[in-house]
């Protein structure tokens, strides 16, 4: 249905919903349309009004659509009246309409209200990721910043992720001041990228480069630049920071992700501890190996190739090297199938050892245990990131053993558009994260922001450095 220009009578309304297929949903169906025409909110008014006017109340669906139409055009004093309206009539509201108030109210000049509907909805449940990066916003905005810092805090003690769009806005409205505290926290903000292994994108790097040259009486300078193999940077000839781990950070590592990824409580969430003790066996046995693939994983690179043919491909091209390999399978590859061709697959186990566990279990761990169990030199094969092992991550300087390491022993592979049918990434020698010396920075970033090619370690760097 197409809305109305102008708001209705009640008459008028009344007989677009006589006409109307099927009455009963008229009204939804209509908000609905003025949310997405973005209609005047007279418009929706006089809807609203006439609703009352004969059923001598407005429902909650109809309420929450009416208004996300005034937070989509930023009508303030509408928001207030709905809220006070929500407020009178339920107890409490389901988090959808918290998270449109408080993004509503976060925009305007009550922002303060915003925090204030934050703290009540922190009594009930935990907060929406979108609605902590609203308050933040409001706050950096009104220059607020230890309010801002506050709450970026809080967001990250709950476990929620922080976009980069909401770290950037930190760097936009820090620009200028001479704040101690306040350059301490913007520090730490970088070190967050660089525990959890992530690359601001070109404007945010901007926005990180601008905030340093500011910095009163400090005499910071940033350059973009490209680090060559060697991991020195062209700028200001630091050595970039190695990405070998030392024997003794290894040890931690291995003791660490071993107790508590492989051992611990979450690994038998998807497969039993007979079939890792199987496998266990199944790997001391045949120690070390050079590479362990993901099977699975691998197979499923190239959509239009069989599955048995993407990871017969891997298997060859690693093989050349004399390598000795491990291939993670599931049972249901040993059944001839369209996927997985029974000559294939004997071929490929001409070529390496293949464990095959059953069709539920998970492949992290034992991926993580057969790789560590072979040494520092060994390598793995996976698109996956790894990304859900909390347990072993949960303390910073575990975290940090456990990216560098991935860093440098995890292979990427990909698609290549033409000719091979996919690449290999290589580890690089130099540590491809974020890291300072004190009077100097260099932080890697990316041009684009995509999460598909999230594999691919940048290759320009921010160098800054501060000028004595
Ligand atoms: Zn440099």
């Amino acid at each position: 249905v197409q809305p109305p220009e102008k708001p209705l009578q009640a008459e008028e309304w009344k007989r677009l919903r006589e006409n109307f297929q099927s009455p009963e949903i008229f009204e939804e169906v209509m908000l609905n349309s003025m949310i997405r025409c973005n209609s005047h909110v007279d418009v929706a008014k006089s809807l609203l009004t006439c609703v009352a006017k004969s059923d001598g109340d407005v429902g909650y669906n109809l309420l929450i659509k009416y208004l996300a139409l005034c937070v989509q055009q930023q009508k303030t004093s509408e928001i207030c009246d709905v809220y006070d309206i929500m407020k009178m009539r339920f107890k409490t509201l389901e988090s959808g309409a918290y998270n449109l108030l408080i993004r509503g109210l976060s925009n305007s000049d009550k922002w303060r209200m915003a925090l204030t509907i934050l703290e009540d909805v922190k009594k009930v449940m935990t907060p929406p990721r979108t609605s902590y990066e609203s308050c933040i916003k409001a706050a950096t905005q009104h220059q607020e910043m230890n309010l801002a810092c506050e709450l970026y805090h809080d967001m990250l003690a709950k476990d929620l992720v922080p976009t980069l769009d909401v770290l950037q806005v930190f760097f936009d409205f820090s620009r200028g001041m001479k704040d101690a505290e306040l350059k301490k926290q913007l520090f730490g903000i970088l070190l967050y990228l660089r525990d959890n292994q992530i690359y601001p994108h070109g404007m945010f790097m901007r926005s990180i480069k601008l905030w340093f040259e500011s910095i009163p009486g400090e005499n910071w300078r940033g350059h973009i630049t490209n680090i060559k193999h060697s991991g020195k940077c062209p700028v200001c000839h630091h050595q970039l920071e190695d990405s070998n781990l030392t024997e003794e950070e290894y040890h931690i590592l291995k003791e660490r992700i071993t107790a508590d990824v492989i051992h611990g409580r979450d690994t038998f969430r998807k497969t039993t501890p007979q079939e890792f003790e199987a496998f266990q066996a199944f790997v001391e046995d045949r120690l070390p190996f050079d590479i362990v693939i993901d099977g699975l994983n691998v197979s499923h690179i190239k959509a239009k190739k069989m599955q048995c043919e993407n990871l017969f491909h891997a298997i060859n091209c690693l093989a050349k090297e004399n390598a000795r390999l491990l291939v993670l399978g599931r049972k249901h590859m040993l059944f001839n199938s369209s996927n997985w061709n029974r000559e294939v697959m004997k071929e490929m186990q001409n070529k390496a050892d293949f464990f095959f566990a059953d069709n539920i279990s998970e492949d992290d761990a034992f991926l993580l245990y057969a790789t560590l169990k072979s040494g520092k030199h060994c390598r793995f094969v996976t698109r996956d990131f790894l990304r859900d092992h909390k347990a072993c991550l949960s303390d910073s300087l575990t975290r940090h053993l456990f990216r560098k390491w991935q860093r440098g022993h995890q292979i990427m592979v990909f698609p290549s558009a033409e000719g091979k049918p996919f690449n290999f990434l290589p580890a690089f020698n130099y540590d491809c994260v974020v890291q300072t010396t004190g009077d100097t920075w260099h932080i890697p970033y990316k041009d684009t922001f995509e999460e598909k090619y999230s594999y691919q370690v940048p290759r320009k760097w921010l160098c800054l450095q501060r000028k004595q």
